[in-house]
């Protein structure tokens, strides 16, 4: 009897040991295991660099996820013009030969205590310091304003810690990974992860 006792008080701790549970969208896991550090007074300030021409779509895809339609999640984003105080970095470039209009890297420090940007798996290993959105002026260009907010909002959550959906069913999530996705703001199920992960 005590040694069952035993082994469901472990099974049970394994459980308790993780971070926060995993959210599945029709099979797609639409998160990684870690997250953004979230500041001291957990407000991202979000920095838009030289050269960063979409100061009208950053603020409106920051307003998009900051107040879902129907939903809420504690984030609270403003915009600075210190870098070191940026948790979040856009920049611009144009590229005709990739095929996504935005990208998203992510930084941590190292055991030097140096900044490196880190490999896709391993948000799913370490937490992260700041993120780094890249806007595609090649594709973002043609798009309407709506779509350019769109596309902010999607690479704002990547840096939140939600990861793509592929599946051709998750085509109504604004984690749907390309470009055609039916939805140009928030979805319940991303506003899921933020509470999940920041509350
Ligand atoms: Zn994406």
């Amino acid at each position: 009897m005590k040694k069952v006792i035993i082994i469901s008080l472990m099974i049970l701790l394994l459980f308790c040991n993780e971070k926060v549970e995993a959210l599945y969208v029709n099979g797609e896991k639409i998160d990684f295991d870690n997250k953004i550090t979230t500041p001291a007074n957990r407000n991202f300030a979000y920095m838009i660099h030289d050269g960063c021409e979409y100061t009208v779509a950053i603020p409106a895809g920051a307003q998009k996820l900051m107040y879902p339609t129907g939903m809420t999640n504690p984030i609270v984003l403003w915009q600075t013009t210190n870098y070191q105080q940026s948790k979040m970095d856009f920049y611009q470039e144009n590229l005709s030969n990739v095929d996504y209009s935005a990208k998203t890297s992510f930084f941590r420090k190292n055991t030097n205590d140096e900044y490196y940007q880190m490999p896709i798996y391993q948000l799913n290993l370490y937490d992260w310091v700041y993120g780094e959105i890249t806007l595609n002026d090649y594709y973002m260009d043609d798009m309407t304003s709506n779509h350019r907010s769109a596309t902010v909002l999607h690479e704002m959550l990547h840096v939140f810690g939600l990861n793509d959906l592929y599946n051709q069913s998750n085509k109504g999530s604004i984690m749907y990974g390309f470009d055609n996705r039916n939805t140009m703001v928030m979805t319940s199920d991303a506003n899921q992860v933020l509470n999940d992960k920041y509350n």
